[in-house]
């Protein structure tokens, strides 16, 4: 018997759970500090927050990839617009995960325990490992495990401005209905980010039926692109083999290999270089216009480029990241990511289009510039690069989360796994990884035996990592792990001690 231990209960969570296999010699413990399934992304309750992906991209399982969409078709048929390219709320999501898990728990039956709490600290013990857990008011148990999964999830916002405690000041917008009512009672409110978030906050206080102002502020006012509805790439060459011949040659990619990379596969899908730089140039200006034009007919940047990002995002980007050189990822993280992020992770259509007509009334302004959000008596005076200024009523932060940054849940025990040896940071976000196992690295960078990493955690080694295609991957990933261990050893059951 293997005994399985996962740490954290959100979808990464439910999607390992469901993609492990339903043998009698697994046996399985999910430690969370909420009820498994919805996690901080989808336990938004509003209608207006809606999925950024379509429903057919939205399975926790990877052998049944349609298993969401059928999910919608029996629960809510009315949310599918548009088929299996509805957006449908987040909300429903929630209850798509909570369905889930109870499927897993009849699967497993009395082999699947739940245990409420906070995994603070993992050590080494025998040939597996001691979880200990904080179950509030002082109430610690312990467990031990021959496998671990961390699936952890994300933090919320940075505080950019260190406004944390400010009266009026909203510092993580989920759930809506934590800052809707304050917000409700004010003229104008600024929400600072301009990223997806920060959409979740315009479309709330629009569905609110709110008459007052919002301005949305950030450093480079760059918005998410418009989702068009887009096939998978026709040109599927062999980068894996470019990328090695290239590394052997030069120890790895530099910025000018990867833009090569990226004009081979452009080309091969019929685009031209100068149409892709157009396209990241003009997902790189403020958008405020652009949007505006949404209110009359939505569309994307350049549909063609768009297909191709998102084709690099989901085929491509991870293995390229990997082999980029520091000086690479720099020049990427300073000229690129935000635009490549932008166009990869696109608006819902309908969800543009009522941020167009928000701009198009007088409702919201985007304002690009941001450089300090100061407290007054009552509010907060935004100041701009130009030297103008804008005063607000309410403030709310969604900015973007640090990637990789552990949730004040995690933050205990990442430091544990820290101070022991267990885990090294990552230059560029979380935990750092084996990208082909997603087992976690150890001080010394070896491989940690039977303990891995799965969602955002991971992030640094591995570039993109945080939606759910990307997550029930690498879920599918470590289960059959897991599953090749359970067939060769034979270790103890969990037992609390
Ligand atoms: C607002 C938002 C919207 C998103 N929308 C989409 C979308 O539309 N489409 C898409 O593909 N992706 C989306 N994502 C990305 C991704 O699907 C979600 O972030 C998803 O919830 C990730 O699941 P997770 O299990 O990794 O994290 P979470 O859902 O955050 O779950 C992790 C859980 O583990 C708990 N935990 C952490 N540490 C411990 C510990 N030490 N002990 C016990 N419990 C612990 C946390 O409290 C949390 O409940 C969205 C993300 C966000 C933030």
């Amino acid at each position: 018997m293997v005994s399985i231990g996962i740490v954290g209960g959100g979808a990464a969570a439910v999607s390992l759970l469901r993609q492990l296999p339903n043998s009698d010699r697994l046996d399985v413990s999910v430690y969370a500090d909420r009820p498994l399934g919805p996690g901080r992304a989808y336990c938004e309750n509003a209608d207006s927050a809606i999925l950024n992906r379509q429903v057919f991209a939205m399975s926790v399982s990877d052998s049944w990839p349609d298993e969401f969409h059928d999910w919608v078709r029996a629960h809510a048929p009315e949310w599918l617009d548009e088929d299996e390219h509805s957006f449908v709320p987040r909300s429903l999501y929630g209850r798509y995960l909570t369905d889930s898990a109870d499927t897993a728990a009849s699967h497993f039956g009395e082999r699947l325990g739940f245990v409420s709490g906070r995994v603070i600290d993992i050590a080494p013990r025998d040939r597996g490992w001691r979880l200990t857990v904080d179950s509030g008011d002082g109430v610690r148990a312990e467990a031990v495990h021959d496998v671990v999964v961390l699936a952890l999830g994300s933090s919320p916002p940075a505080d950019p401005y260190n406004l944390h405690g400010v009266a009026s000041y909203t510092p993580d917008p989920y759930p809506t209905s934590g800052w809707i009512d304050d917000v409700a009672a004010t003229q104008s409110a600024a929400v600072i980010g301009t990223g997806l978030s920060a959409v979740d906050v315009a479309l709330a206080v629009r569905a609110r039926g709110w008459r007052g102002h919002l301005t949305m502020v950030s450093r480079h006012g760059i918005l998410p692109d418009a989702r068009a509805i887009v096939s998978p790439l026709d040109f599927d060459p062999d980068i894996s083999a470019l990328i090695m011949r290239v590394t052997r040659k030069r120890g790895g990619l530099e910025w000018e290999d990867v833009l090569h990379i990226v004009d081979y596969l452009a080309l091969g899908e019929g685009i031209r270089r100068s149409e892709v730089r157009a396209a990241f140039r003009e997902i790189s200006q403020p958008a405020a216009e652009r949007l505006a034009e949404m209110a009359v007919a939505t569309g994307s940047v350049d549909v063609a480029v768009q297909r191709l990002v998102i084709g690099i995002a989901q085929h491509y980007v991870n293995e390229i990241w990997a082999a980029m050189t520091r000086p690479a990822r720099a020049t990427f993280l300073s000229t690129t990511h935000a635009a490549f992020a932008a166009l990869s992770n696109p608006l819902p259509a309908k969800s543009a289009r009522r941020l167009g007509l928000m701009l198009s009334d007088g409702a919201l302004s985007i304002s690009a510039g941001v450089r300090d959000v100061d407290p007054g008596r009552t509010g907060f005076g935004i100041r701009f690069a130009d030297g103008t200024r804008e005063s607000v009523e309410h403030a709310v932060n969604a900015t973007r989360t640090p990637a990789g940054a552990p949730s004040p849940a995690a933050a205990s025990l990442v430091s544990s796994l820290l101070y022991r040896g267990l885990a090294q940071r990552n230059p560029y976000g979380g935990l750092r990884v084996d990208v082909g196992t997603n087992a976690l690295l150890d001080a010394s960078g070896q491989a940690v035996p039977g303990m891995y990493v799965i969602g955002e955690i991971a992030s640094g080694d591995l570039y993109y990592i945080s939606s759910m295609g990307k997550i029930r991957r690498r879920a599918r990933s470590v289960a059959r792990h897991i599953a090749d261990e359970s067939m060769t050893s034979n270790r103890s059951e969990a037992t609390y001690v």
